[in-house]
């Protein structure tokens, strides 16, 4: 099932970090699909355009992500792959990486010792500088695949780092360099999404199956309010976290994590 558009918490501004040098490679691990464009689009679209290479990988089916009682299934899992893949080519065009499907069954992930497996094989074969993924930590969240995303994104990083970790993978190990993992229980983060605020909408429209049941979106006037709700959290928090005069219409915030 998709993620809803997050509550935002509301940390003091001090101490903030803004806006990494664009990563020569980054990795977006998402529990559903449209996970990762509603997480960090805007930073994937910004890094695009500046020559990042971006890679998806996908855990689960998104064969929940429907409230219709009689939904084929299977179905609905083949649309959202093929939904994925257009929004990874809308973020970042001639710099889309690769997307990968772990074809989990939506809703019943977990954060077992062979995923953490599969989630450090395809970052030691990606080698991305950058990863980012749901924050595992996030207070009060009720979906059990975000919480899982999450922390397959984080031990799967020590489990790729660390050379003798899964061995029979025969690839070498990999340290990425940082962590940034959205809907942060405490951000401490933030990157300015003003130049690729529309990227990451298009991208989000990719999803068209999640229209209804994520965007609460079913006809054209919906899907304007769904485009001012994006507008309006992302401007909040470019009027929170941005500095007089820097211009920064459009913000996403993560909780950033270095020391890898
Ligand atoms: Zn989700």
């Amino acid at each position: 099932m998709a993620a809803n558009e997050p509550g935002q918490p509301d940390p003091a501004p001090s101490l903030i970090s803004r806006n990494l040098p664009t990563p020569a490679s980054a990795l977006a691990i998402g529990a559903h699909p449209d996970d990762v464009e509603f997480g960090c689009g805007g930073t994937l679209a910004k890094w695009a355009a500046a020559g990042c290479v971006v890679h998806h990988l996908i855990l689960t089916d998104g064969s929940k992500g429907t409230w219709d009682p009689h939904a084929d299934v299977a179905a609905l899992a083949a649309a959202r792959q093929l939904e994925q893949r257009e929004a990874a080519r809308r973020l970042s065009d001639e710099h889309a990486g690769t997307v990968t499907f772990l074809a989990q069954v939506d809703g019943e992930l977990d954060s077992s010792l062979a995923l953490r497996g599969e989630v450090a094989r395809v970052i030691r074969e990606i080698r991305p500088q950058v990863v980012l993924g749901h924050d595992p930590w996030k207070r009060y969240r009720l979906h059990p695949d975000h919480r899982h995303a999450g922390l397959l994104a984080c031990e799967g990083i020590v489990a790729a780092r660390d050379p003798h970790f899964f061995k029979e993978h025969g690839i070498a190990h990999h340290r990425p360099a940082m962590l940034l993992l959205w809907e942060a229980d405490e951000p401490d983060h933030v990157e300015d999404v003003t130049s690729s605020f529309e990227r990451k909408l298009h991208a989000l429209e990719a999803h068209v199956s999640q229209f209804e049941s994520t965007m609460k979106a079913i006809d054209p006037a919906q899907v304007t309010a769904f485009r001012d709700r994006v507008r309006l959290r992302l401007g909040g928090l470019a009027a929170r976290y941005g500095h007089p005069g820097d211009g920064m219409a459009y913000a996403e915030i993560f909780k950033l994590i270095s020391d890898l």
